[in-house]
């Protein structure tokens, strides 16, 4: 079965063909490190996990690279303002390396428990400076770059396609007289090497044009080269990048190997505030991970919720859209958890929902198809064995979940201690009655191999 993908780069659905059959190259932008993540953020890492996940089921061997920005990204994309670390470690009074370390720790953390399956290789930028510093050698001997007051920059200008990604009006851009420019040839160019300036910072380097640090969108081009090849089957992030971060590599990428360094380009769309155009660390709108638990929903909500959209599809976040997710998210966990083990998956369901999956990951759809099965009049064990190989990609942790047992209630659990011992006394009548006490006390009974166990309804 093909699979389809939407190419940001072509602006078309375009069936996947991996460079090396049965392998697929997947380099994914990640979080810079300064703050706790957003659950903003987390969509798209949620995104990224759903095609890696496809891909799985599509039976490649997939070679997942992410990368950790933990320096260089300043605080506008213009290359003006300070560097994120920096002000970070300024507002925690910690270094800037500590820093670093900690919002990697919790964002893992936060990854970890939306059951987004750690990449192959963790990239940081800081632990790849040499190869930016090859990186932008190239690019120089190539002839795309010249210096400034403040650092080594690409010039945009010499190529020819640059912006093709965006399909950005650089004539546009250019007369737009608003964009400071400072030392720059044109408004697009960007920073390749910062110099450090007057003020000691906390992350500096040598390099072949004296001490500084490397501008945010060599990392990527550097360490996507250095795990994944000078050409890979897919690179992915947020929308956002599309304009400036992916553009730029890509401008990078092509003044040394004279083409961009992935076939496929995917970006997730924004996940937003109900009401508000969109979701930012800095306007009090941040919503962590961290803040859904403490108002008790389960983190695997949020996983439904956002499954329950189509990546490309923004999606508008509300309490009550998460409740309603916790909800649909409890009865699945029920039910399957109700079905009987021992069948085999069934075989029309499964290709139905793998030809939702592989048209460009259509989540929204194969939720549909999974409560159609639920309904649906095949044996119980084979329901639940489709569910079974369908979390393979939905990631719910369907197995692994047990109802918690604190929510039966001492008198409940006595009652159904009774029906074992009446059960195993072959008081039949006995065994009866106490099943309809607790049924009616609003449980569900269940006989198993192991005595009786009791759901709440
Ligand atoms: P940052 O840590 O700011 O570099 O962002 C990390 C990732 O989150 C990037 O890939 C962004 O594209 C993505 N991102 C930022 N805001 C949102 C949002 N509201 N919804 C979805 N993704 C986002
Ligand atoms: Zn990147």
């Amino acid at each position: 079965m093909e699979l389809m993908l939407y190419d940001t780069y072509e602006r078309k659905l375009r069936p996947f063909e991996p460079l090396q059959p049965g392998k697929a190259g997947l380099y994914a932008c990640g979080p810079t490190v300064y703050d706790y993540a957003h659950i903003g953020n987390l969509r798209t890492y949620l995104f990224g996990d759903i095609l890696r996940r496809v891909l799985a089921l599509n039976g490649y061997e997939v070679a997942h690279v992410l990368c950790i920005t933990d320096v260089g990204h300043l605080t506008s994309d213009a290359d003006t303002g300070e560097d994120k670390m920096e002000k970070g470690s300024r507002r925690t009074s910690q270094s800037a390396w500590d820093i670093a370390e900690f919002y990697t720790r919790a964002f893992q953390h936060d990854l970890a428990q939306l059951h987004i399956q750690a990449p192959g290789v963790w990239a940081r930028a800081t632990e790849h400076i040499q190869e930016q510093i090859a990186f932008i050698a190239d690019i120089e001997r190539n002839g795309y770059t010249y210096r400034t007051a403040d650092g080594i920059y690409f010039d945009t200008q010499r190529l020819e396609r640059y912006g093709h990604l965006a399909r950005l009006n650089i004539a546009g851009q250019q007369s737009g007289h608003r964009v400071d420019i400072r030392d720059k040839r044109s408004a697009t160019d960007f920073a390749l090497w910062k110099f450090s300036g007057p003020e000691q910072r906390q992350m500096e380097w040598d390099s072949p044009w004296g001490r500084g640090f490397p501008g945010w969108h060599i990392e990527c081009s550097a360490m996507s080269t250095r795990y994944l090849g000078a050409l890979f089957d897919i690179h992915i992030g947020g929308e956002d990048h599309i304009p400036v971060h992916h553009t730029n590599e890509i401008a990078q990428h092509e003044a040394c190997h004279s083409h961009p360094p992935a076939r496929y380009w995917l970006h997730g769309a924004f996940l937003k505030l109900e009401g508000s155009d969109k979701m930012s660390k800095s306007d009090g709108s941040f919503l962590r991970l961290a803040a859904l638990g403490d108002r008790d929903y389960d983190p695997l909500a949020y996983r439904y919720l956002v499954l329950s959209a189509h990546y490309r599809s923004p999606l508008a976040f509300s309490w009550h859209a998460l409740d309603a997710a916790q909800t649909a998210l409890g009865r699945l966990r029920q039910a399957y958890h109700r079905l009987p083990d021992g069948g085999q998956a069934d075989a029309g369901y499964r290709q139905a929902m793998q030809a939702e999956l592989n048209q460009d990951l259509n989540t929204a759809r194969v939720l549909a198809l999974m409560w159609e099965l639920l309904k649906s009049r095949l044996p119980g064990d084979v329901q639940k064995a489709t569910l079974r190989w369908l979390d393979q990609v939905l990631g719910l942790g369907l197995d692994a979940w047990a109802p918690p047992r604190h929510a039966i209630p001492e008198p409940i659990r006595g009652l159904a201690a009774a029906r074992d011992l009446a059960r195993s006394e072959r008081r039949w009548a006995d065994a009866d009655a106490t099943r309809l006490a607790i049924e009616a006390a609003g449980y569900t009974v269940r006989d198993t191999a192991a005595g009786t166990i009791v759901e709440p309804r």
